[in-house]
């Protein structure tokens, strides 16, 4: 059972921001912003890394139509988009799907912060990640 398929096809109600042949996308439930959208393909695949490259690509093109729409709409200053791939990255429901979360300013709900790390030899890094 997928929820995100069960909203596909109508068996439980959603907030239809866009839609088209192969995707939907929807009002997150959770609004971590105002506009809050999540993009899914309309056939079940669990994540990004499993999907095959046209759905990828088609999932990823929407949610850059949605970002588009979101920042005309809501006048927002800027969007995330983001993928949680895998429970360890914070995915929770397993249908592919990319959040379109539009930014109005530091007192957003969200930070996305990149902390670097200690300093790494990058020729060491590249090195173990290719053999
Ligand atoms: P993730 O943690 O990346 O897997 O995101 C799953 C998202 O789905 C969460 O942000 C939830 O708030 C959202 N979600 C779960 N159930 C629903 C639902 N019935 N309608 C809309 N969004 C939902
Ligand atoms: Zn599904």
């Amino acid at each position: 059972m997928c929820i995100f398929c069960d909203i596909i096809d109508h068996k439980i109600p959603s907030s239809v921001v866009y839609e088209d042949d192969q995707v939907l996308a929807i009002l997150d439930i959770s609004q971590v912003t105002r506009g809050h959208t999540i993009v899914m393909p309309k056939h079940h695949t669990p994540n990004v890394v499993e999907a095959d490259d046209e759905t990828v690509r088609t999932v990823f093109a929407a949610a850059a139509k949605v970002a588009r729409f979101l920042k005309e709409k809501t006048g927002c200053a800027g969007v995330n988009l983001l993928n949680n791939c895998g429970e360890a990255a914070g995915q929770t429901v397993d249908h592919l799907h990319v959040h379109v979360i539009p930014r109005y300013g530091e007192s957003d709900a969200i930070q996305v912060a990149f902390n670097p790390s200690e300093p790494q030899d990058l020729a060491e890094v590249l090195a173990s990640i290719k053999g």
